[in-house]
């Protein structure tokens, strides 16, 4: 059973930036993308915000562009839309990793990037490639714009730096370097339409033998997707090694902070933080020796 509540579905940027001017929380007007995530959670908990303001048919916020050695994702853009683009396996194979193993094909079709990320899950399964890319967001509001990385962005269990009369209007990265490499994987108990159980998205960058470039990001061990910056030290800077590899992966596990559910104990989720890091780095590292 649903609550009431107001649907709004302006055309322009500007007026929905209006509508949304006036919250002072998530109860009193709430951005709606695909709804997923959103009208799910209304349904089971009868509860609703008392508007909802539509992204769909904004002009301009869906779409992938890549220009200037910038990827940009409009915020309406879904995660089928990611797996038709071949460009994205060029500029983010972790992304396309993430979209391969996201819900099934009905929910890829509405569930957008925007979406995902502010849906705050610890086990959203876009947001460790983004932050392994070295994602940052623009969040926009009647007021003006600020860019945030994406690093900065969350700042707990569903908690994030984003106020309520802000839209998440883009998502963008730097197109990678060449020589590097990216990828995701996902955990879960089941191959489809499965929640995370950990997941683990790593880049790495080559340059002159060494590792220019290494970030290392983490899905459902902690109360927020987040890079293991202490792994990614480990390699930074230097020749690659199993040695070395092992360690990253070692202090990776020691970052993680999982927690007992139904899916899986925290204790196993450490040893696969581990497991994950150690295998993706040595794929990564691999395909480009
Ligand atoms: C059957 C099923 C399977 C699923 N499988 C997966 C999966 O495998 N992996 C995964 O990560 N998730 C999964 N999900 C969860 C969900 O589909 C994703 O999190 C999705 O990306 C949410 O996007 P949406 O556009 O539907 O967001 P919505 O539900 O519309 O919104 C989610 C939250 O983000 C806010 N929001 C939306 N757009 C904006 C914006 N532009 N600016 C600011 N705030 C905004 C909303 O207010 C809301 O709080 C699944 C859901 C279902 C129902």
């Amino acid at each position: 059973m649903y609550a009431n509540f107001d649907l709004l579905v302006p055309d322009e940027l500007d007026q929905a930036l209006t509508m949304i001017g006036g919250a002072k929380t998530a109860e009193d007007c709430a951005p709606l993308g695909g709804g997923t995530n959103l009208v799910v959670d209304m349904r089971a908990s009868g509860k609703a915000p008392a508007a909802l303001v539509s992204v769909a048919r904004l002009p301009g916020l869906r779409g992938i562009t890549i220009a200037e050695g910038t990827v940009t994702l409009g915020a309406a853009t879904t995660v089928s839309d990611l797996l038709r683009d071949p460009r994205m396996l060029e500029v983010g194979a972790a992304m396309v990793d993430g979209s391969r193993v996201f819900a099934g094909q009905m929910v890829r079709n509405t569930a957008t990037v925007a979406g995902n990320i502010c849906c705050g899950s610890p086990a959203a399964d876009l947001v460790p490639p983004l932050l392994a890319l070295g994602a940052s967001v623009t969040l926009r509001s009647a007021g003006g714009e600020r860019t945030v990385p994406l690093d900065e962005y969350f700042t707990g269990y569903k908690t994030s730096v984003r106020r309520p009369d802000e839209l998440l209007t883009s998502i963008s990265w730097p197109v990678p370097a060449e020589n590097s490499a990216s990828r995701f994987y996902k955990l879960g108990r089941r191959k489809g339409d499965a929640i995370t159980m950990v997941g683990v998205s790593v880049l790495v960058g080559m340059k002159d033998g060494v590792c220019s470039e290494v970030r290392i990001a983490l899905g459902a061990v902690g109360p927020c997707v987040f890079r293991a910056k202490t792994a990614e030290t480990v390699l930074k800077g230097k020749a690659p090694s199993p040695e070395l590899v092992e360690q990253a992966a070692r202090k990776a596990m020691e970052e993680a902070a999982p927690i007992d559910d139904v899916r899986a104990t925290g204790a196993y989720r450490k040893q696969q933080v581990q497991v994950l890091v150690r295998r993706l780095l040595n794929q990564t590292i691999e395909s480009l020796s």
